[in-house]
């Protein structure tokens, strides 16, 4: 058989929407895959879709000063193995430069332009696939236990206030109104309209692979181990079970897409920031919507399969064991904001968020390499940035003026 025009290494959110994209420029495209679509860290988010919440990076002003505090405390949900410390130093001192006020505002801006996108690139993956239902317009609400906590994280809404997000300041009643499950705790929010929500995640990745399959790709399981050139700058990607050849490969594989930049050459900062979930099939409560319990780190997010608690910010390697007293003690928390909360039937996962320091993604050709384009590093947000990242990967091989500037998201940056 004749090679495809583009192999896309990866089938999580990203790689998923890369080759849809591809496929609807009339390309060859296939998909080669260590997990499942959606297996990997695509599985298990909070499915929150839209809306420019979280315009502002991790690093905003001020935070370098409390992050020892915060690595120290065991409970704080922000943690790391300490026997992977000494790796990750690069990567946090890349981290405090990320947080100076004007670069913000800079990383501000390059966030801004792919949310703005997000939502009008997904429309069409979505309708393609007959995947409109899984997604809900729901709104968002981040909720606060004090005012004081509220006002604190005003800091961190002014750069999405500026850039166009809306959102209304709310007490707790109207609060609990919106989302009835909601306890006496919760002493006001901010709500969101524009945010949606994906209602399983996992799913929405296997159902957009699903259309790709069904309109010709070709997905093969197996793990990529490297890569060769011809003479013409043609790349072969070689994997356990052989050697497949093609006009172009797109990397998009995640957290671990950094082993395979290296054996091209480029070194990324990009390292695992681990979340855990619990999901709760018969949680005995109706969720409505997407909500962050702002004081605690955590969201709490219905699903069509029950209620999903996520949270925890934890640097370690992506392939380490999961610690799952993690996501026991989200559990608990969250049980102290949501009355009557029943755990039946939990289960728990890990999934590593593919985190570059300045919480900007890796969106361009590969140093050196033509025929290479990079797609990766979407930290917290690969599910809102994914479809938009297809379309300007689609851009890149198609040699057109991309829909986004591409300045921020160089790979050689670091
Ligand atoms: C708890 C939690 C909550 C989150 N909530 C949200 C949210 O509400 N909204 C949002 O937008 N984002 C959210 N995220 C972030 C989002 O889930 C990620 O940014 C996104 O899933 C990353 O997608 P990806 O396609 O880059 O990587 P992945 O989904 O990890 O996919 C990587 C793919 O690459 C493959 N792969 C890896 N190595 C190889 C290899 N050598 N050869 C072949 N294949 C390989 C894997 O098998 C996998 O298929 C959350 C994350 C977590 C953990």
């Amino acid at each position: 058989m004749a090679n495809p025009d583009v192999i896309v290494i990866g089938a999580g959110i990203v790689g998923v929407c890369s080759a849809l994209c591809l496929q609807r420029e009339g390309l060859r495209v296939t998909i080669i895959t260590r997990d499942g679509p959606g297996e990997a860290c695509s599985f298990g988010n909070s499915g929150g879709i839209g809306g420019g919440v979280s315009v502002a990076p991790l690093s905003l002003p001020g935070i370098v000063g409390k992050a020892p505090k915060m690595l120290l405390d065991p409970k704080h949900p922000l943690s790391v193995r300490w026997n992977y410390f000494p790796a990750m130093i690069p990567w946090f001192v890349r981290f405090a430069r990320s947080s100076a006020p004007a670069r913000v505002e800079q990383i501000s801006d390059a966030r801004a332009s792919l949310f703005a996108m997000g939502t009008e690139s997904f429309a069409p993956l979505l309708e393609a696939a007959g995947a409109t239902d899984m997604v809900r317009n729901t709104g968002s609400l981040n909720v606060y236990e004090s005012r004081e906590s509220m006002v604190l994280a005003g800091v961190g809404r002014e750069y999405a206030r500026r850039r166009g997000v809306v959102f209304e300041e709310i007490d707790g009643d109207e609060a609990r109104r919106l989302n009835p499950i909601l306890g006496p705790k919760v002493d006001c929010a901010v709500f969101f309209p524009d945010h949606a929500q994906t209602i399983n995640p996992g799913r929405l990745v296997q159902v957009l692979a699903q259309r790709f399959t069904a309109d010709g790709g070709e997905l093969i399981s197996d793990q990529v181990t490297g890569f060769s050139f011809a003479a013409d700058g043609a790349p072969s990607v070689r994997t356990r079970g052989g050697e497949y050849g093609a006009a172009q490969v797109v990397i998009a594989a995640g957290v671990w897409s950094k082993a395979l930049a290296r054996m091209l050459g480029t070194r990324v900062s990009l390292e695992a920031q681990r979340g855990y979930h619990v999901m709760l099939p018969k949680p005995g409560v109706e969720g409505r919507l997407m909500t962050t319990l702002a004081d605690r780190n955590l969201v709490i997010s219905p699903m069509e399969h029950g209620l999903r608690i996520t949270g925890i910010a934890e640097f370690a390697h992506p392939d380490a064991a999961p610690n799952y007293a993690h996501a026991d003690r989200i559990l608990a928390q969250a049980a102290e904001m949501v009355p009557g909360l029943k755990t039946e039937g939990a289960t728990r996962w890990v999934g590593p968020r593919p985190s570059t320091p300045d919480s900007l993604p890796v969106i361009g050709r590969a140093p050196g390499y033509e025929r290479v384009v990079f797609a990766f590093g979407h930290g917290q947000n690969g599910l809102q940035m994914g479809a938009i990242t297809g379309k300007l990967v689609a851009d890149l091989v198609a040699e057109r003026p991309p829909s986004v500037d591409l300045a921020p998201f160089r790979p050689d940056r670091f």
